[in-house]
């Protein structure tokens, strides 16, 4: 007999099941794309499966540098398992250069590059449209802990670091981006873990030489090319050989 599976969450550009075994998950990568808190929508035909691996590279590459990860295998073009995690209600974002909200919200010119790196904390509540907070209010709030915050803080700079490397290596300038964490808990223990996706959803990358934005910029601010622009990206990363090739034909 055959049994459906679980559908455990489904959000805007992802779905998770449950997985084969107890503290495991699937996550699906959808086409869908949305943006200003789901006021815009679209499907992007081949954006789940470009995701799926750019996310799976990067995870993968972080694990490998000790950086953990929820992340354990590809299981096909669309599905990830991953570990169970408690998301932690917070996006943490990390800029390198002004762009997006920071510009707006404090008049700066976008593409000025910042002396350090900045992080920030939103808390994840579409109701409110993610306002910014504080660490003092993490901790209010009980979202997470200090402790927890600065291992967030030490991992966050951990992760922009390579991942500033690894696209630079590749004629990529990284912008800015949003992670989130989660905990897993061994005994009575918890311990904070990096989750959700790296993906040019989640993370501006611009041309290095020409400034040509190569993420979800295109969608928001209707530029076109969102799509071959992702799978741009991958082929720089070195990853659209065994990509499908109705994908790799969108390539110019
Ligand atoms: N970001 C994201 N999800 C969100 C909000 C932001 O992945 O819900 C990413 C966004 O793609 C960018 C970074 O976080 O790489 C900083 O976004 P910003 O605060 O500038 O907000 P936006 O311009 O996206 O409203």
């Amino acid at each position: 007999m055959n049994t459906k599976r679980k559908k455990l969450y489904e959000g805007k550009a992802k779905i998770l099941y449950e997985g084969p075994e107890p503290g495991t998950l699937i996550q699906y990568f959808k086409d869908d794309a949305t943006a200003f808190n789901a006021q815009k929508k679209a499907t992007l035909e081949g954006k789940g499966v470009i995701n799926n691996r750019i996310s799976e590279f990067v995870m993968s590459r972080l694990n490998g540098i000790g950086v953990t990860n929820h992340f354990i295998k590809r299981l096909n073009l669309r599905e990830q398992l991953i570990r169970e995690v408690e998301i932690i209600p917070l996006e943490v974002v990390c800029r390198n250069v002004v762009a997006g909200s920071l510009a707006t919200r404090l008049g700066q010119a976008e593409g000025t590059p910042l002396p350090r790196s900045i992080i920030e904390f939103y808390y994840k509540k579409d109701e409110l449209n993610d306002p910014m907070v504080t660490e003092e209010h993490i901790t209010a709030f009980n979202w997470a802990t200090t402790p927890e915050i600065d291992d967030i803080l030490a991992t966050t700079q951990r992760v922009n670091d390579y991942l500033c490397g690894l696209f630079n290596g590749v004629g990529i300038t990284l912008v800015d981006f949003k992670i989130e964490f989660g905990r897993v808990w061994e005994g009575d223990f918890s311990r904070v873990i990096l989750a959700d996706e790296i993906s040019p959803d989640s993370c501006r990358l611009w041309d290095s030489t020409t400034g040509e934005k190569l993420d979800k910029d295109r969608f928001r601010r209707d530029m076109g090319n969102v799509i071959e622009s992702y799978a741009e990206v991958a082929r720089r990363l070195g990853i659209m050989k065994d990509m499908p090739t109705v994908i790799q034909g969108g390539l110019h």
